[in-house]
């Protein structure tokens, strides 16, 4: 075929893709497949080992894990926007198309399953204390009686802690960063959210030997992936890629490479089994 010829043509299937990605994206939703378009993310932009922003870079293992399904999904990593999805604001989001995924650490619940659906679980952690290294007072909530616990409002942690010690003075932060600034000023007594994000926090130079996570998680967190609710065709996406990431080797080699550097061991139960999409 002549040179000029074949150009013609691939002019034209690129203008029929245009055509076909316009038509299919009426509000702006990418096409199967990506096209040329960018897909929305949400994940944490605070929480060492998990979702990290720094500049124009994000670490972490949720940004491993929405990397790889992304890809899987046809989106390079350059039409991947990342947007900070913080705990209160998750369903809101979601709900609100603002992103069309989120992974940070969201654990999947019935009440939130009220509002948005998830894909996974793609990660057991569980709930935990974060207290200075000197405190030798608290050693799980029984302990917490007149203590100032801080949590992020909107998450599991901080309704869960209210009923596992009534008597305790709780202090909701829009982000966990905040709390453990708290902690080291002497502001709160003790830092309450999943083991694994309290690792990651404690493994960071400058707390270098100031905190110890107390080691006796108390419930069991889901980490999914959250999407708009019903939508089971994104979902049946999304769980095809995590299989294939825990099957490739690429899901272990992610957790060792981000949160496992915190010197975290993720407990037995994972990888998890996932659930079925609905
Ligand atoms: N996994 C818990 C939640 O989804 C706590 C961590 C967080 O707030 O992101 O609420």
């Amino acid at each position: 075929m002549a040179r000029s010829k074949m150009w013609a043509l691939a002019g034209a299937a690129s203008a029929l893709a245009l055509v076909l990605t316009a038509c299919s994206s009426p509000s702006g939703t990418p096409a199967p497949g990506g096209g040329g378009e960018k897909i929305k993310i949400g994940i944490k932009f605070d929480q060492p080992g998990l979702g990290v922003q720094e500049g124009n870079t994000f670490t972490g293992f949720d940004v491993e894990v929405a990397k790889y399904v992304a890809k899987e999904m046809g989106y390079a990593e350059n039409q991947i926007e990342f947007v900070e999805a913080k705990s209160p604001q998750r369903e809101t989001m979601i709900q609100a198309d603002q992103v069309k995924l989120i992974f940070a650490t969201y654990s999947i619940t019935d009440a939130r399953k009220e509002k948005v659906s998830f894909a996974g679980p793609y990660f057991i952690a569980g709930q935990d204390l974060l207290v200075r290294t000197d405190d030798t007072s608290i050693t799980g909530p029984d302990s917490l009686a007149g203590k100032k616990v801080c949590s992020v409002a909107g998450s599991t942690p901080a309704q869960n802690i209210k009923k596992e010690q009534p008597n305790l003075d709780l202090v909701e932060y829009d982000a966990y960063s905040l709390c453990v600034s708290a902690l080291e000023s002497g502001g709160v007594d003790a830092v309450t959210t999943d083991n694994v994000i309290l690792a990651g926090y404690a493994s960071q130079p400058q707390y270098t030997g100031k905190f110890k996570v107390v080691g006796k998680p108390f419930t069991t967190e889901r980490y999914g992936v959250g999407l708009k609710k019903g939508d089971t065709a994104t979902c049946t996406k999304v769980n095809e890629a995590l299989t294939k990431m825990v099957s490739s080797g690429a899901w272990a080699k992610a957790l060792d490479d981000t949160a496992g550097k915190s010197g975290f061991k993720p407990d037995d139960r994972n990888p998890p089994a996932l659930e079925a999409c609905s």
